[in-house]
């Protein structure tokens, strides 16, 4: 079987976490910053150097292209990001670009021809760290986002997406918006413990977890702690302490499900004062829609208890939804059947994070590969990966796409 060079692939990969690298082994390349545009030079300029022809979108969008046998059938494609966190590590977004890259690369030096043309692409602001909402390339392009919102986003400093692409030369003319693709495939870090704790080199990646947010007021009423005997209490952290608590006993009865209070803030915050009123928030996932929206009727059944028996008042607001995502069953089997001919060890796993393959998924059929990623940790420049597991990966992307393209 063909595979890809595995030495390359690591080289490229440190060669690219040069730009912007920090003093802790970590990268810093922020969206449409000068350098990320060195980034995405470096990329294209590797890309070029195999006679792939590049074009840039309104978003600035990279899609590098290796010609097939038929022109004419739409591209089978594979990418990822190359912006990262603030202090981010080499690997997040970065080995899903060069890995599609590195399949070119791997095509190229065998004279390999496929029958449909093959893209590797590089999407804009992934991460979200500079422009908000994250993962606003591939949506614009999946039309989740129109190309006005996506151009209009601003950072902090007021400047938005699309001054920052003409600054950078990213600006392209390729119309941002959907066209026929056979797959698209993206290979990516786990960025979580499961794959390492089990000892498996491949994550087939089944689908994504569903998210709600929501806003959680509780209205009690301040008073004297020393005056005002327990039994007359209306005490607002008392009631978000019980829903805290009682909402992650719930939570562990139901597999796979996670729950997580980030945020609370007391309004009276003193140390002689009862608490009378309770802000926080909650994150609640589940990779099944079902159960997840089973799981926001246990939240509000638990906000009624405990508000009713704490004689408090709730006010609980879903402020965010983001739908599960389950990946296409071909380009899943085509992941597995790639994993299980090299003879890796191999599990299905469901993504916790959202990637660019989650918005792609919408329109194409999509699939993804995990590899582990040392203790877990991403976003972090600590963020770490072996480069057997990285080479692993890039083949089964390999032949995953090899599958789809002929
Ligand atoms: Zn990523």
């Amino acid at each position: 079987m063909i595979e890809i060079n595995g030495t390359r692939l690591w080289k490229s990969l440190m060669e690219m976490a040069e730009i912007g690298a920090t003093d802790k082994g970590g990268s810093r390349r922020l969206a449409l910053t000068d350098l990320d545009r060195q980034g995405r030079d470096l990329f294209q300029s590797w890309c070029k150097e195999i006679g792939c022809s590049v074009s840039i979108d309104e978003m600035g969008n990279i899609f590098a292209r290796r010609e097939g046998r038929n022109p004419n059938l739409p591209p089978v494609q594979a990418g990822s990001h190359l912006d990262t966190q603030p202090t981010g590590g080499k690997f997040d977004g970065v080995y899903g670009v060069l890995g599609a890259l590195e399949v070119l690369r791997t095509l190229h030096d065998h004279n390999y021809s496929t029958e449909s043309p093959l893209e590797a692409i590089c999407w804009t602001n992934e991460e979200g760290a500079r422009f908000s909402p994250a993962m606003i390339g591939s949506g614009v392009w999946a039309g989740i986002f129109d190309l006005e919102f996506g151009h209009t986003r601003a950072d902090p400093e007021g400047m938005t997406i699309r001054e920052e692409l003409e600054r950078i030369g990213y600006l392209g003319a390729r119309p941002c918006r959907q066209t026929d693709v056979k797959a698209y495939y993206e290979i990516h870090i786990e960025q979580g413990p499961v794959l390492e704790a089990e000892s498996k080199t491949v994550g087939i990646v089944t689908g994504g977890q569903g998210c709600n947010w929501y806003h959680l007021r509780l209205h009690g009423m301040a008073s004297h702690a020393g005056t005002t005997p327990m039994a007359y209490r209306r005490d607002a952290l008392h009631g978000a302490a019980r829903i805290v608590s009682e909402l992650r006993e719930e939570v562990l009865q139901q597999e796979n499900a996670l729950v997580t209070v980030g945020t609370l803030n007391l309004q009276h915050d003193s140390i002689n004062t009862i608490p009378g009123e309770v802000f926080f928030t909650i994150d609640m996932r589940h990779p099944v829609p079902a159960v997840l929206s089973g799981l926001d009727q246990n939240l509000r059944n638990l906000v009624e208890k405990v508000c009713r028996e704490e004689k408090l008042e709730p006010e609980i607001n879903l402020i965010w939804e983001a739908p599960t995502v389950t990946f296409d069953q071909e380009c899943v089997g085509n992941v597995r059947d790639a994993a299980k001919s090299l003879g890796y060890s191999c599990q299905e796993i469901v993504s916790g994070a959202g990637h660019d393959a989650c918005q792609m998924s919408h329109v194409v059929p999509t699939g993804m590969i995990f590899i582990p990623c040392k203790d877990g940790v991403s976003h972090n420049e600590i963020e770490s990966a072996e480069p057997e597991h990285i080479t692993s990966g890039a083949n089964v992307l390999l032949h995953a796409m090899l599958k789809s393209a002929n």
